[in-house]
């Protein structure tokens, strides 16, 4: 065992003692985009105990270019990311255990999620997650890892609850990148700059190195070849809502309520349930083959091409609606199909 964490091992500062510590550790990720992958696989790789992973899309070919976990086969298949990255995580270190959910996490999953986490690592694209992700990491003192990632440049920010500033408390001050939509793409480079950035970070805290850890926000573009830290500790506001004197964690007051979305630079529509609701597939299979069009499907999801949009339902009442990016349409063409 201690063989294939050798050259881990032999670096100083993690040693046996901080191997036996990775190997009793629980890292969360939120999301298994590109930097879901990247950070995924080198923390399996390096021996981490438990990984839960949490995402609420599919594998599409787009995806291949930087998500290194997936191949085509995923792609083909529109195998769940979570699902497809759980079983190549297992193939590469089966003495991991590794948790995945197919699903759009809310501030209630979050928390039922975080049971025994000693890492959040944040692999998300927008910002309505990540302050989510602020706000429920201050109040269970867990430190996570913000990662963010467009175009050529990246940017990455270790917040530990009760030391560092919060992502709430730099939002007055600091551009934090990434906050809009994004249609210039993104090149591979730039997301594993980010991936190691935060995996480092991650080694640090899971093995108790914590006087090695950046204290500044880091950015880089790779094209332009420009690199710059900022240094963000005399940020901290105490009046923060989220990890001030007196904290209300606005991003966990969750309303029970069909929330719409727009997937940034996707052209793509998600509608979520009131509820998490269990979908059974096969009725809705049977169902959609009456109406004509193209049905697909596998375990977890089923995949309906009619005219020029596509609907992907999911077990848990989700609709992604392909091809549409204005939501009051996107909400007609469920109802026109679902009734
Ligand atoms: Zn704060």
């Amino acid at each position: 065992m201690l063989e294939r964490y050798s050259r881990q091992i032999l670096f100083d500062p993690i040693g046996e003692k901080g191997q036996e510590a990775l190997s009793q550790k629980h890292v969360l990720i939120i999301g298994a985009g590109a930097l879901g992958t990247g950070n995924a696989e080198i923390l399996a790789r390096a021996g981490v105990g438990q990984i839960t992973i949490a995402d609420r899309d599919y594998v599409e070919e787009s995806n291949l270019q930087r998500q290194q976990l997936y191949t085509e086969q995923h792609a083909l298949n529109h195998v769940p990311k979570a699902i497809a990255a759980k079983n190549r995580l297992q193939e590469i270190n089966s003495s991991v255990e590794i948790d995945a959910h197919i699903m759009d996490v809310t501030p209630e999953d979050m928390e039922q999620l975080l049971n025994g986490v000693d890492l959040i690592i944040d692999a998300t694209d927008n910002f309505d997650i990540r302050f989510m992700i602020n706000d429920v990491a201050e109040k269970h003192r867990i430190p996570w890892i913000y990662g963010g990632c467009v175009s050529s440049y990246g940017l990455s920010y270790t917040i530990i609850p009760g030391k560092t500033p919060c992502l709430n408390c730099l939002l007055q001050t600091i551009p934090l990148g990434g906050a809009t939509c994004d249609t210039v793409g993104v090149i591979a480079p730039a997301v594993h700059m980010v991936v190691a950035y935060q995996t480092a970070e991650a080694l640090k805290v899971l093995t108790d190195n914590h006087d090695s850890l950046r204290h500044k926000l880091v950015y880089f573009d790779l094209w332009k070849n420009e690199q710059s830290s900022i240094d963000v500790s005399q940020m901290k506001q105490d009046d923060c809502a989220s990890c001030g004197q007196h904290p209300t964690y606005p991003y966990l007051s969750y309303h029970n309520q069909t929330k719409t979305t727009v997937l940034c630079g996707r052209d793509t529509v998600q509608i979520r349930p009131p509820q998490k609701v269990n979908r059974n597939l096969d009725e809705l299979v049977h169902f959609l083959n009456r109406k004509g069009g193209k049905v697909e499907h596998n375990p977890f999801l089923v995949s309906y091409s009619y005219n020029d949009n596509r609907m992907v339902f999911f077990k848990d009442g989700r609709v992604l609606i392909h091809g549409i990016s204005d939501i009051k349409e996107a909400k007609k063409l469920y109802h026109q199909i679902l009734g």
